[in-house]
């Protein structure tokens, strides 16, 4: 037997109906908000993700899914979804337009983790990237995007966690700052960090195995070192949070594991839920170095992600489970070959008018369709038999009250639809 890859997952069954229902709320808001869908290619060239994410990162250094194709192409797994969009922005020439993009994506992400409980290999995240505006009218409307998402989910007690790490001369000052101050503790810190501190010492801010060390704890805040203009930014995009009455927390210890981001960042948990860093239900920042690092325009970006998967394990905690399940509406028995003609052209005609229907595809019977419609949970019956057919009649039960009413096969999907 041949066994799904380690870290993956099969959806089906309630678990896929939770999925539907996920993607129609995010499908919806997006449109709302004017986003539009985005679909990039699920494998890039290896150096789009080494150059956005950054050669230094986790991501890269541990855990994408890299491969060499027949024509020994070097083609990386996406592991996130903003190196692709930009992209795409750059390749198709799209900052020529004189308008800023707003695009939506969902989709899967790869990397090659160690699997645990909300940490998988491959794995689903929605999100937003809105690339050429630096207006911190922007970072509000992606951040409570995100929120209202989650919060149309029914994902209660939400908290954004927000920081600014401020413009290419305050993270540098703050670089600085940093270094001099982890300098003394280096061999305090595991092997991964000291490696860090060589080639990008902000990541070990976001290192999983120091994180509870009172080194880290202590160090220096990015929010002590913006500059004048960067504290003045980070202090609008608050003020616009209020506000849209978003729930956050300015917290100096969110930096994000990614090499491109600027300016605000930020992450979404609900407290409900909060018991492990497993917790957080998606993140983003802004990144306005990377359009140009990735050979574009000195332009300007900031994007969110939010994993799918964690958002169905809350949801699957929850009674609203119980609301989400397909249920069929009308179930259409019949037995002999010219029942079955008509049933054909009944459960068509009321599919086609939105109405959930099923019918016996296994020639079980008058008694075995009885009991399959109990199963379905199906409101209505329609029973069909020749000799009311014979006078364009069908029976129609109402499988709770068992009421049961003749009504003229023209009538059907009215009737239908005003008793369901
Ligand atoms: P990141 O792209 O790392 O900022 O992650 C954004 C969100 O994607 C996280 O908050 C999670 O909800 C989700 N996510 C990231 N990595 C994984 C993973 N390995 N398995 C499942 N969900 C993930």
């Amino acid at each position: 037997m041949i066994n799904k890859p380690k870290g993956c997952v099969d959806i089906t069954g309630d678990e896929s109906l939770l999925w539907e229902y996920v993607n129609d709320v995010v499908s919806t808001m997006m449109r709302t908000y004017n986003y539009e869908l985005i679909r990039t290619p699920i494998f890039e060239a290896s150096e789009l993700f080494h150059r956005s994410v950054g050669a230094s990162s986790d991501i890269v250094k541990k855990e994408t899914y890299d491969f060499q194709d027949k024509g020994n192409r070097n083609l990386t797994l996406r592991p996130e979804g903003t190196a692709g969009v930009v992209r795409s922005y750059i390749e198709n020439k799209c900052y020529a337009l004189p308008d800023i993009k707003k695009y939506y994506y969902n989709g899967t992400m790869y990397r090659y983790e160690r699997p645990q409980n909300g940490r998988l290999r491959e794995f689903t995240q929605f999100g937003v990237e809105v690339l050429g505006s630096n207006d911190p009218i922007v970072d509000a409307e992606v951040i409570s995007l995100q929120y209202k998402i989650l919060e149309a989910l029914h994902i209660e007690n939400l908290e954004v966690k927000i920081n600014s790490l401020g413009d290419a001369e305050s993270r540098d000052n703050y670089k600085k700052a940093l270094v001099s101050y982890l300098e003394p503790h280096l061999n305090e810190l595991c092997e991964d960090c000291q490696e860090r501190f060589k080639t990008n010492p902000l990541r070990i801010l976001d290192c999983k195995v120091d994180a509870d060390s009172d080194i880290l704890k202590n160090a220096p805040k990015t929010i002590d070192y913006l500059n004048k203009e960067s504290k003045e930014r980070f202090e609008t995009v608050l003020k616009y949070l209020d506000l849209l009455e978003i729930d956050y927390e300015v917290n100096p210890n969110i930096v994000r594991g990614l090499d491109y981001y600027d300016h605000t960042v930020f992450e979404i948990v609900s407290l409900d839920h909060n018991e492990t860093s497993q917790s957080v239900l998606g993140g983003g920042g802004r990144y306005n170095k990377l359009i140009k690092e990735l050979d574009g325009p000195d332009s300007y970006g900031i994007g969110f992600a939010c994993g799918i998967d964690r958002i169905i394990a809350i949801l699957k905690e929850m009674d609203l489970y119980k609301d989400v399940k397909r249920q069929v509406e009308v179930y259409v028995m019949y037995v002999s070959e010219e029942e079955k003609l008509h049933a054909l052209d009944i459960v068509q005609n009321l599919r086609l008018n939105g109405v959930v229907t099923e019918t016996d595809n296994l020639g079980r019977g008058l008694k075995g369709e009885f009991k399959e419609a109990d199963r379905l949970q199906a409101k209505l019956l329609i029973i069909l038999n020749n000799e009311d057919l014979q006078k364009g009649l069908v029976n129609i039960k109402d499988n709770a009250t068992k009421e049961e009413e003749k009504v003229d096969l023209s009538e059907i999907v009215e009737y239908i639809i005003g008793n369901l």
